[in-house]
């Protein structure tokens, strides 16, 4: 292989001392950061995520109090779970599992979670910040995409970054947060299901950031000689295997940097969202 690994658990690793030690100093002073994970209905799906969640949260210090509401619940009473929670002194972060049974609109509810608890910054008002360049509180898969870059310590000024999948909390924040890279700020081309030509768009990118979930989507022989590329795009087959929108392994022999399909975004994703909820409590003292 070619490429150096862009290995997610040790950027998750750094991410995670850094949140340890804050909260060390918190719990130093009597503040325990609680996080409430709303979930509702029992999809399977986020009952393993919730599992991680509370895996992480708890080594780190955090409290993960799940609450559970029955499938039938309305989009007016989960507002208002919502808004007591908003109110809730003892309650620093808020986090929503997905997916809502069907109608539930999750926008409607985004936007009721306080931008004060809102530790996955899903919330219009974080979102609005990623335009000013100054959040601290972000999509969680986009600013891990951005911490994995970072640390390859390359200098992407002027390079070629090119965006695939444009979905809310994955595409969009990302190019954003490209653009936000101030004086080294990359180029951003940003491709979704009616672009036309995807093989001409990967051809050129330096910085090549997949973020669909359709393996194969991306052919190997597009890949640009030297580039870096951060696989957020991975779909679970039912015989327990991950595959990348592009093939891994082929693609290693051409770029410069990649992440594993295990242990590339996941992990630091993870990380991010413990850092979200340091923060949001930290603000909550100022
Ligand atoms: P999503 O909402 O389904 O978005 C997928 C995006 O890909 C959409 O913008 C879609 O465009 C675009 N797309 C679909 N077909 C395409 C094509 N042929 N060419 C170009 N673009 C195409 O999914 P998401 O939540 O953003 O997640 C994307 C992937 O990242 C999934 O595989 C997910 O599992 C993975 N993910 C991983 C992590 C992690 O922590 N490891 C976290 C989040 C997501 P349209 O909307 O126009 O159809």
């Amino acid at each position: 292989m070619a490429a150096q690994l862009l290995d997610g658990n040790v950027v998750a690793q750094g991410i995670k001392d850094a949140v340890a030690k804050e909260i060390e100093a918190l719990k130093a002073r009597g503040i325990t950061p609680n996080l409430a994970a709303v979930q509702v209905g029992d999809n399977p799906e986020s009952k393993m995520y919730i599992g991680m969640q509370k895996k992480n949260c708890e080594s780190m210090g955090i409290t993960y109090n799940l609450r559970p509401l029955p499938t039938d619940t309305a989009e007016s009473g989960l507002i208002q779970y919502i808004e007591k929670l908003n109110e809730d002194k003892n309650v620093n972060g808020i986090i929503l599992q997905m997916p809502l049974p069907q109608g539930i609109n999750p926008r409607n509810i985004q936007r009721v979670i306080s931008p004060r608890k809102d530790i996955e910054g899903v919330n219009p008002a974080n979102m609005g910040m990623l335009f000013y360049g100054s959040q601290k509180i972000g999509p969680c898969t986009a600013l891990s995409v951005m911490e994995l870059l970072k640390s390859t310590g390359e200098n992407l000024k002027g390079r070629e970054a090119v965006v695939v999948g444009h979905s809310e909390i994955v595409g969009k924040p990302v190019a954003i947060l490209l653009l936000q890279w101030l004086m080294d700020s990359p180029t951003v081309t940003v491709c979704h299901i009616a672009t036309r030509d995807l093989e001409l768009h990967v051809r050129r990118a330096d910085i090549l950031i997949s973020a669909v979930g359709k393996p194969g989507l991306i052919k190997s022989e597009w890949i640009k000689e030297g580039s870096i590329i951060v696989l957020v795009g991975i779909k679970r087959m039912p015989d327990g295997t991950a595959h990348g929108d592009v093939d891994f392994e082929q693609a290693s022999a051409k770029a410069s940097w990649i992440t594993p399909v295990k242990g590339g975004v996941g992990p630091v994703t993870t990380a991010i969202l413990l850092r979200n909820t340091l923060e949001v409590t930290k603000r909550q003292l100022e």
